[in-house]
């Protein structure tokens, strides 16, 4: 097999400037949900629900599991969790890019 027909197979490093997800993403992205208040909410990008859960996610996991990048496999940590208050509860979540430099 010649060098060419190789190369031809691996799949191309692409950074996350050329990523059409992940260069939409910041280092740390986080959503805020105020029950009975919607004009206080901020969702996550639209880019953020595209990611894919990296490993299976089951009832104990599934506010805090990594989720990857279905385009160049970069991996986040993704957490959501829960405040409860008298004048409405809210909902908080938090994506963190893992370095992909180790
Ligand atoms: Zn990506």
């Amino acid at each position: 097999m010649r060098e060419s027909d190789i190369s031809k197979h691996t799949p191309k490093p692409i950074t996350l400037a050329e990523c059409e997800i992940c260069s939409k993403l910041e280092e740390v992205q986080t959503s805020f949900y105020k029950y009975g208040w919607n004009d206080m909410d901020q969702p996550l990008p639209d880019e953020a629900r595209r990611l894919v859960p990296a490993e299976p996610v089951t009832s104990e996991n599934e506010h805090r599991h990594i989720k990857q990048c279905p385009i160049c496999g970069t991996l986040y940590r993704y957490h959501s969790w829960y405040e409860y208050y008298v004048n409405g509860s809210e909902d908080y979540e938090e994506l963190v890019r893992l370095s992909t430099t180790e």
